[in-house]
């Protein structure tokens, strides 16, 4: 007979793909025994954007706890403006949350450790000592876990460096999130997300490649193109961190060691977000690990292919197309002109969303009018 592991699941970080690996595991089967690992204490920050998309909400509704964010306000405006200038300023039809990861995490781990998640602080650096059925790696992007499966490094072309720092909201009547994106360094953008208090998060993101050229301090340049890209920006707590995008993953299941989030390359390569996929991909982890312990790793990649194969194959198919910044003024354009193709914007780039006719209509309308116009 095999022996027996100490542990159900072993979690290796308890961001919100962690998190929601041991809530996910402990709504499948109640009682499993689930030990969440972090090496830092909760609260604890992280460089983020922390724009929640209204996908995020319905995963924290899955996993049991979709009150965690009632008392935050909803952001519901979208500011775009493309590389070429189009811009486009709406409502969207769901709201989006802007929530400290301080505030973000910190609930979600105690939403874990309520439903019955033992929480350790502990640096992992090696996997045999983890005495698991199951491990989770949840390390996030420059995490141990996918090094030590021996799954390949992320490749610079999918990999971006973005700063975050905090502002003084501008005064306005509602709270919105910007987006300005920048043609000098394209594929680049800053962002002012508005949390509804009088602070919002501002940041500026580019592909590491790009910055890596330019031969400048990385964090100092980032920062200065914040500023310059948003006037009178002054932000303080400014952190910078890497975001692996999801144009190159490696592969979700090691074995019985499955990866889930930042650690999987799950990044939106359009936006930059990950917290929704993060909830996603770590629910869906959780659960094959408990449901599936003997080799959870089919389980895992089938019900991941299932829910997000065709949305990544269109961002990867998006994110190659956009490299060209007219396209993205052409998809900026039609969103302007028309709400269904703006809310194909917004779920392509924040949910799991597809390239749709209305977007690709839209867009050849606005090239076509261009070329007329000349
Ligand atoms: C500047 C910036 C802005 C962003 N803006 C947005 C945004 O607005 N919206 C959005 O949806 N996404 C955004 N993202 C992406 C988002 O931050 C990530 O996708 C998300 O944090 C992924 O969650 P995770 O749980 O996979 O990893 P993380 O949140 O990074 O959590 C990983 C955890 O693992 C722990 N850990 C690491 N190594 C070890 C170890 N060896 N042992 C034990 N514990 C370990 C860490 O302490 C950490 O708590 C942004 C990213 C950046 C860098």
């Amino acid at each position: 007979m095999g022996r027996v592991s100490r542990w159900d699941l072993v979690v290796v970080g308890a961001g919100p793909a962690g998190s929601a690996a041991a809530l996910g595991a402990l709504r499948a089967r109640p009682g499993a025994r689930v030990l969440l690992l972090d090496r830092a204490d909760f609260p604890r920050d992280k460089s983020c954007g922390d724009g929640v998309a209204p996908h995020a909400l319905d995963e924290l509704a899955r996993l049991g706890v979709g009150d965690l964010l009632a008392d935050r306000v909803p952001v519901r405006r979208l500011r775009l403006v493309s590389p070429g200038g189009q811009e486009v300023a709406t409502r969207m039809r769901r709201p989006t949350w802007v929530v400290p990861r301080e505030v973000l995490d910190a609930r979600l781990v105690q939403a874990a450790v309520d439903a019955g998640a033992v929480l350790e602080r502990r640096t992992v650096r090696r996997l045999d000592d983890l005495d698991a059925e199951v491990v989770v790696g949840a390390d996030g992007a420059n995490g141990v876990v996918r090094r030590l499966v021996g799954a390949p490094r992320q490749p610079g072309h999918a990999l971006a460096l973005a700063v975050r720092g905090y502002a003084p909201s501008p005064p306005g009547d509602e709270p919105e999130q910007a987006i300005v994106m920048d043609a000098s360094g394209w594929p680049a953008y800053a962002w002012r997300f508005d949390a509804g208090d009088g602070t919002s998060n501002v940041g500026f993101g580019m592909l590491l490649p790009h910055l890596q050229a330019r031969g400048d301090a990385p964090k100092e340049y980032l920062h200065r193109r914040l500023v310059e890209l948003l006037p009178g920006t002054e932000a303080t707590r400014l952190v910078s961190h890497h975001l692996p995008l999801s144009s190159a993953r490696p592969a979700p299941a090691h074995g019985r060691v499955l990866l889930a989030g930042d650690a999987l390359s799950l990044i939106n390569p359009l936006t930059g977000e990950g917290i929704y996929y993060a909830l996603h991909s770590g629910r869906l982890a959780g659960q094959a690990a408990v449901l599936s312990p003997a080799d959870p790793g089919p389980a895992y990649a089938r019900a991941l292919r299932a829910e997000l194969g065709r949305h990544l194959r269109h961002t990867t198919a998006l994110a190659r197309l956009t490299r060209r910044s007219g396209v993205v003024d052409a998809g900026v354009a039609a969103a302007g002109r028309s709400p269904a193709a703006f809310d194909a914007l917004v779920e392509v780039g924040l949910g799991r969303g597809l390239i749709t006719a209305p977007l690709v209509g839209g867009m050849a309308r606005h090239v076509g009018r261009r070329l007329v116009r000349r």
